[in-house]
């Protein structure tokens, strides 16, 4: 359960410019696949084409042999977890922006979940920008604790399918390894598709893809793409 395919999927913003030239893949139940490629290669298109943000000019997408044509936005979110670059904390606890989608979650799974994200010392306050009636102030999360929450809510709901999409550049160096643990902790048993910006990032990928202005031109484990320089 889990498998996604590209089929020769073609994609255009606007009709005179592709975006994808034909991109076709395959992440296997359970495997890892990361695309990488320069900015502007079409690396997030293929990540908002797998939730219908929209849709493919031709091609097919398929989730266990399933044209995604044929599933509602909502039922894609169900199966696809998605760990964005940028995480829109809203208005309540850390715990409560965890637990976000999963309201039947105990408070036990809610704390594990922050835990193995580490970011559990935080879990009963509020973010910035928020205060408390008692005029505690909300707290201010630094750009890895924000997609540590985003990891956790994203281990609670325990999607098959998993987008991470790594911004990890931004992120200093300590911070960038226990995003890295955090997150392979969560990829684990699960297939996942993750955008990557650097391959130092995606090393333990069963399959790395070389994207270049829409088209793939490179496929390979990492150390085989390594010793093609
Ligand atoms: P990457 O993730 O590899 O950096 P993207 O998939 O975000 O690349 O973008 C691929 C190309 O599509 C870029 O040239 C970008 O400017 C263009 N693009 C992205 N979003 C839109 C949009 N909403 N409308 C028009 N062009 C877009
Ligand atoms: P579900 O089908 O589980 O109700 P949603 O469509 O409501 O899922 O949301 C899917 C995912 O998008 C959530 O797991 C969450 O990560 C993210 N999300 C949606 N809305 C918000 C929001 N207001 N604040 C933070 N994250 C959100």
């Amino acid at each position: 359960e889990g498998v996604v395919r590209f089929e020769d999927v073609h994609f255009a913003y606007i009709p005179e410019r592709p975006i994808l030239k034909g991109v076709s893949f395959e992440v296997p139940a359970g495997h890892t696949v990361a695309i990488v490629g320069p900015s502007g290669a079409g690396k997030s298109t293929i990540s908002r084409l797998l939730f219908r943000f929209y849709e493919p000019t031709s091609g097919r997408i398929f989730i266990d042999g399933q044209d995604i044509a044929e599933v509602q936005q909502a039922s894609l979110r169900k199966v696809i977890g998605m760990v964005p670059q940028d995480t829109v904390l809203f208005n309540d606890t850390i715990g409560y922006n965890i637990q976000y989608g999963r309201w039947d979650a105990t408070p036990e799974e809610v704390r594990e979940a922050a835990r193995l994200a580490q970011i559990d010392r935080f879990i009963s306050l509020l973010p910035e920008g928020y205060d408390t009636p008692v005029g505690e102030r909300g707290l201010k999360l630094s750009g890895g604790e924000k997609q540590r929450v985003a990891i956790a809510r994203t281990i609670l709901k325990a999607p098959p399918i998993l987008v991470l999409d790594e911004a990890t550049s931004a992120l200093d160096t300590f911070t960038e390894k226990e995003i890295q643990d955090a997150l392979d902790r969560v990829s684990r048993g699960r297939t996942t598709l993750v955008i990557a910006h650097r391959l130092s990032t995606v090393i333990g990928a069963d399959e790395i893809i070389v994207l270049d202005h829409g088209r793939i031109v490179e496929r390979g484990d990492h150390a085989s793409l390594l010793a093609l320089g």
